[in-house]
């Protein structure tokens, strides 16, 4: 099957996602209303994607033959994790259909040491860092960066997996080895870099249509806990200096990646005033969850109109919106919510809830959006007082 990559793809065709998470699933809502059909990839049959697609092929993340299988009658594919094997995406097109943001957005943010070389390119500041390949290179950057530490393994890592901290020079012994995850061969490359004493965490999501025009949503303040996003605030209540460098910045980036979709920024705000990024994802991203009631456009539909070639949604903000994730606790055990009338007892509460089977610790299973507040603090201390009410059994 072949496409004319420039004309747009209209609704009823369909669209495939590699990956059946929760953006898929709200990808999926977003494609659905605008009357596209959509098919899955995922190895879960039961994935949370799985509830709203036509097709689901059922396939590791690292399968040629599924994702082919997964291009059959798809008019565009696009992926909703960045840790997808790139030989998918080169099978995909291979087949004569875009994958969009793209194969080079997806290359240069896979691997944490080819996206850091990436963004130096640029000119764009991260926190100082080294690539180390064994305890004595760590220990030669300790030295030249100082610590704190964070070494982080350059792919697979996600909500604060596959990193580890390192307080003080006495705990570089054995460092490699706590670093979780896949089993990496001794020599492989890893990250280390400085921990930054950071002002607040932010995120910029950038759409870019394939006509090169660009749409920056307004920026996320993120709070983070061991590494697992708890909250976002939009618009970010920083300086609107910060908050329009931050924007430009992820402008740069969504082009220099030649992304036709949103690319989402993760930035530290430092103390000085001064942005450095943290990683970069070529995917709608949980710190803009909030743009589903909270802007004009979602960030959901805003990366269906571009992939399908459409023009970019308005990305304004009604006003301040606070997102707060609800996650899981306790042993894995069949997923129940309960409180959910107490939850939705304040009416600018909105709940999101994925459709995971199974609830465990920290495991994302949801989401709380409060829009129309009067101003952020009080957006967010209604969303936790909501989230407070609601509980796994
Ligand atoms: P993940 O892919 O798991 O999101 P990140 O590199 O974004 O990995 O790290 C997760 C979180 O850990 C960040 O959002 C931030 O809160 C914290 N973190 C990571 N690197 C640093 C650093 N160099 N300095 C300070 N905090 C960091
Ligand atoms: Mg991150």
């Amino acid at each position: 099957m072949s496409n004319d990559l420039r004309t747009p793809v209209p609704p009823g065709a369909t669209i495939g996602i590699l990956g059946g998470g929760q953006l898929g699933r709200m990808l999926g809502f977003a494609a659905r209303a605008m009357g596209y059909r959509i098919a899955v990839l995922d190895p879960d049959p039961d994935c949370p994607a799985a509830a709203i697609a036509d097709r689901v092929v059922v396939s590791p993340y690292d399968s040629v033959e599924g994702a082919v299988e997964l291009t059959q009658g798809c008019a565009v594919v696009t992926y909703e994790l960045e840790h997808v094997d790139a030989a998918l995406v080169d099978a995909v097109e291979a087949a004569g259909v875009p994958v969009r943001p793209g194969a080079c957005a997806l290359r240069m943010t896979q691997d944490r040491l080819t996206e850091r070389r990436f963004v130096a390119g640029l000119g764009i500041p991260t926190a100082p860092w080294r690539e180390v390949t064994d305890e004595a290179g760590l220990r030669a950057a300790a030295v030249e960066l100082g610590t704190p530490l964070r070494l982080k393994a350059p792919t697979g890592g996600y909500d604060g997996r596959s990193q580890v901290r390192i307080a003080d020079p006495g705990e570089i012994s054995g460092a490699l080895a706590r670093l979780a995850g896949p089993p990496r061969a001794p020599g492989i490359a890893l990250l280390a870099e400085r921990e930054l004493d950071f002002e607040a965490e932010l995120s910029v999501i950038t759409a870019r249509a394939l006509d090169g025009s660009l749409a920056t949503f307004p920026v996320s303040r993120n709070v983070h806990d061991a590494g697992i996003l708890v909250e976002s605030i939009a618009p970010a209540p920083v300086d609107p200096a910060a908050a329009g460098a931050a924007r430009a910045l992820g402008a740069r980036i969504a082009e220099a990646l030649d992304a036709v979709g949103v690319v989402t920024a993760e930035l530290f705000l430092l103390r000085d005033g001064r942005l450095a990024v943290n990683e970069l994802a070529p995917r709608v991203h949980n710190s803009g969850h909030w743009t589903i009631e909270g802007a004009r456009t979602s960030q959901f539909e805003q990366h269906v109109r571009a992939i399908c070639g459409h023009p970019l949604g308005d990305p304004a903000a009604y006003g301040p919106t606070a997102m707060v994730n609800l996650l899981g606790t306790g042993e894995p055990r069949e997923a129940r919510l309960e409180g959910t009338d107490a939850a939705l007892v304040d009416p600018l509460v909105h709940l999101h809830v994925y459709g995971k089977r199974l609830v465990y610790e920290r495991r994302k299973m949801g989401h709380l959006t409060v829009a129309g507040a009067s101003e952020a603090g009080e957006a967010v201390a209604r969303g936790r007082a909501a989230l407070a009410r609601l509980r796994w059994t």
